[in-house]
């Protein structure tokens, strides 16, 4: 391949049209001076009307890595980053295309399956639960009398905790068996649609470890503990807050295991989010995927005096070194805030006061009024977020959840025919 040697510091962003986490790597790339061309996935016919330099379709790959090298021929890049998992195939095939350090395919892959990233974990011995795929054809009664309980039933394919769902006897089993499988019918035929994953249930305390892979080595740029118990039947994120209050043995040990993770998914360059539990036997990687934290959360992270986590992720990516930055001394959190119950949202109360207490740094919420709200397991688990910073975790967990009791959420039963 023809290289052509350029200064320009150019990095291509790959998400969907619709995500709100583009602005803070658009916003950090303009402070280092670096082009991002946004890779978009979107309809061909749209590509034209709207100028846009890379339209992409996410479920062609193939074709989406060959236009990726095609432009990156004309104007070399750094890096190609995901923002989220819907395109870690496409940026790890095109990487490796361009000679770029890179993830490797089975880990992009894993990311989107969660029964191929149990199978790559458990054959390298990372501690994670064990697990059993069945086809959504088969009977769940017969299944549930074969069952260890509690178990967790899940989808391969879907995200934010859709369709997890914790079961404690055979008749709950068939409950949750045919829900999700309710769930998946009603989605586009896609590979992982026919079948769903149990799981055992993993009992503790659940964290995220965000972190960073050069070549490899993964640096660990937060830990945060989920304070509030995730026990089931569903399991809504509500509040993340770092640091950690674990005792560093127990952090060094979240860190062995997720580094043993990243490694059996053949995770290598940029960022990871990892989810664990932590019990008596030590830490369980639940998951690890290849791109940063979701939603808005990561303006809790800020390192140095005033970097952001994109910030940090495009320096790696164009190749500065990371390793002197940490973590600003704050404790800092965010709650993610729990849809109330089904309906359409016809009003938020209590914005202004929850704002005026004391360590809230900010209130966003990002669902939309007059919308229909669709709580897990079908639906999404949050309205928006609450961010809080101050001298102590503790502190910041008390705030977060004080601010959350001044919110107050009008909601009108959804008609039955829109149920
Ligand atoms: P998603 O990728 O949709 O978020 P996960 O598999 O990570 O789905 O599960 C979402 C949440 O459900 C986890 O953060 C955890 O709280 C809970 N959970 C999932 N699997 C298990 C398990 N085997 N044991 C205990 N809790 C689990």
């Amino acid at each position: 391949m023809n290289v052509v040697v350029s200064d320009i510091k150019r990095v291509i962003l790959l998400s969907k049209v619709s995500t709100y986490r583009a602005r803070p790597f658009l916003e950090a790339a303009k402070r280092l001076g670096i082009k991002v061309v946004q890779g978009i996935d979107m309809d061909p016919a749209l590509v034209e009307h709207w100028r846009a330099p890379l339209g992409l379709q996410f479920d062609k790959p193939q074709e989406a890595v060959q236009k990726i090298v095609a432009f990156a021929r004309e104007k070399p890049v750094q890096a190609i980053i995901s923002i989220d998992d819907s395109a870690s195939e496409i940026a790890a095939m095109a990487s490796e295309a361009l000679g770029l350090p890179h993830n490797s395919s089975k880990s992009a892959l894993a990311s989107r399956d969660k029964y191929e990233m149990r199978k790559l974990l458990s054959q390298a011995g990372v501690p994670c639960p064990e697990f059993t795929l069945y086809d959504i054809a088969a009977d769940p009664v017969q299944i549930a009398a074969t069952i260890e309980y509690p178990v967790v039933v899940k989808p391969l394919v879907l995200s934010g905790s859709r369709g997890v769902i914790r079961v404690n006897n055979p008749l709950e089993f068939r409950e949750a068996f045919l829900r999700v499988k309710r769930m998946l019918s009603g989605l586009e035929q896609a590979p992982g649609t026919n079948n769903i994953l149990v799981e055992t249930y993993i009992p503790g305390i659940e964290v995220a470890l965000e972190g960073i892979l050069t070549r490899g080595n993964l640096k660990v740029l937060a830990l945060f503990d989920k304070p509030d118990p995730l026990e089931g039947p569903f399991f809504e994120e509500t509040i993340y807050v770092t640091p950690s209050r674990l005792p560093e043995r127990i952090q060094t040990a979240i860190a062995d295991c997720t580094a043993q993770a990243v490694a059996a998914l053949g995770l290598y360059h940029g960022p990871i989010h990892a989810e664990l539990r932590v019990n008596d036997a030590g830490p369980w990687i639940l998951e690890v995927a290849g791109r940063s934290i979701g939603g808005l959360c990561s303006e809790t992270l800020q390192f140095g005096s005033d970097i952001s986590l994109e910030e940090l992720i495009l320096r790696q990516a164009i190749g500065l070194d990371i390793e002197a930055y940490s973590r600003e001394n704050r404790a800092t959190g965010v709650m993610m805030i729990p849809i109330p119950e089904a309906g359409i949202l016809k009003g938020i109360e209590g914005i202004e006061e929850a704002k005026q207490v004391p360590l809230i740094d900010g209130i966003d919420i990002t669902v939309q009024l007059n919308y229909p709200l669709v709580p897990l397991p079908e639906g999404d688990s949050y309205l928006g977020f609450i961010f809080a910073s101050g001298q102590k975790p503790d502190e910041v967990e008390a705030a977060l959840r004080q601010a959350h009791q001044k919110l107050h959420f009008q909601v009108e039963p959804m008609l039955p025919l829109l149920q």
